[in-house]
């Protein structure tokens, strides 16, 4: 079952609620008892999704390289 973020906007808590994706748009209460809550943009489990950690940036290797090409040499 998908996770749906929320904040209140009466608080400004967030939490978080498990519920079918057929009642994703339901309102939401917050733990406080907030009727005004927004919904937030969750990271739900699916493909694309990339979670934190370093870009690998790839290095170029020969073909142009100063050193490659016998100018500097
Ligand atoms: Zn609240």
């Amino acid at each position: 079952m998908p996770r749906y973020d929320f904040r209140c906007r009466s608080c400004g808590a967030t939490f978080e609620l498990r519920r079918t994706m057929a009642r994703a748009n339901d309102p939401a209460v917050c733990p406080d008892g907030h009727p005004d809550t927004v919904k937030l943009l969750s990271t739900v489990a699916v493909t694309g999704a990339a979670s934190g950690g370093a870009a690998t940036a790839p290095a170029p290797s020969g073909g142009g390289g100063c050193c490659g090409g016998g100018c500097c040499g």
